[in-house]
């Protein structure tokens, strides 16, 4: 059993190793990526309820690799956390997407989305001068501040650091605040009170299942009372069919995001109307 242990330890070390060697390589290939244009924006529809036009649009990160061919950005961006560079990449992501926000209000003029929504992550949040360069992107490229919604999780606002300050700096922009992944951290509620939110971006495992009668629907419930109870607007996640849409519909949510209602895309189409709610 013993020499099973050691065994059962070298692998592991090993693994870990690996594990390490591949975040490094994944870091100075994200660098060449980010010097050589690999990475590009797609922005997904957030839809009101029940008609489904296209109301605000979240920005995604995509990174096309020459050889690895698509990497998701749930594997790169923790990645970019640990090294540091999605400090540089993340202030690329809020310049394109302002700039694209512009571009759009010009050429779809009451068409185009009201308000884009960009994700933050624990490590840009906690970047010293943070709020200024989000302040100094917004002059920039002419986007009015409250037309742009960062989207940060309660992990990171809860990590400690500078984050809750800079929460409340963004909102005294007059930057939206949106809580990402909402209910799935450990303290949603007790946030709700500690940083100034306006968005609550309901999580995709509240929307799975919602139409089995149990838990799902329970939360949903409670999640839409305690939203509309604070005065804020709640966007329903991952949204995949049309019952669930109804279902949401039902529980008096106004908004909702998922493939149901549009893939995220370069362009997407802010004239069609999605598939409404029957
Ligand atoms: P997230 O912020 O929760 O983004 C929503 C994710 O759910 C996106 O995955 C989106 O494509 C996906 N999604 C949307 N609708 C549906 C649906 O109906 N069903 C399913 N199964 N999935 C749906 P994506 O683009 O792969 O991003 C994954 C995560 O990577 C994001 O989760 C976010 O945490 C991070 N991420 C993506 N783009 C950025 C970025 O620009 N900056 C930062 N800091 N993080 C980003
Ligand atoms: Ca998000
Ligand atoms: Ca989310
Ligand atoms: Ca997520």
């Amino acid at each position: 059993a013993k020499e099973g242990g050691s065994r059962q330890h070298r692998r592991y070390s090993a693994d870990l190793d690996d594990r390490a060697g591949e975040a490094a390589l994944l870091g100075v290939e994200m660098r060449t990526g980010m010097d050589t244009g690999q990475f590009r924006m797609v922005y997904q529809p957030i839809v009101a309820l029940p008609e489904g036009n296209t109301r605000y649009v979240e920005s995604l990160v995509r990174w096309q690799h020459p050889e690895r061919g698509f990497v998701s950005p749930a594997e790169f961006v923790p990645v970019a956390e640990q090294n540091g560079l999605i400090v540089e990449l993340g202030e690329w992501i809020l310049r394109t997407a302002c700039a694209q926000f512009v571009v759009w209000r010009d050429q779809h003029g009451v068409h185009a989305p009201q308000r884009i929504s960009v994700n933050v992550s624990a490590r840009q949040l906690n970047e010293p001068g943070f709020a200024a360069v989000v302040a100094e992107v917004l002059e920039c490229s002419g986007m009015p501040a409250d037309h742009l919604i960062v989207e940060v999780t309660e992990t990171a606002v809860f990590g400690g650091g500078t984050a809750v300050q800079a929460v409340k700096d963004l909102s005294a922009l007059g930057v939206r605040i949106a809580l990402d992944d909402f209910g799935t951290g450990h303290s949603s509620l007790g946030l709700l009170q500690t940083v100034p939110v306006d968005v609550l971006k309901v999580d995709k495992s509240f929307v799975d299942n919602l139409t089995m009668a149990g838990r799902h629907a329970v939360i949903a419930t409670a999640l839409i009372q305690v939203s509309n109870g604070l005065g804020l607007t709640a966007v329903a996640e991952g949204v995949e069919t049309a019952e669930q849409a109804a279902e949401l519909h039902r529980l008096g949510y106004q908004y909702a995001q998922g493939f149901h209602f549009g893939q995220p895309a370069a362009e997407p189409d802010f004239h069609r109307t999605a598939v409404a709610v029957v």
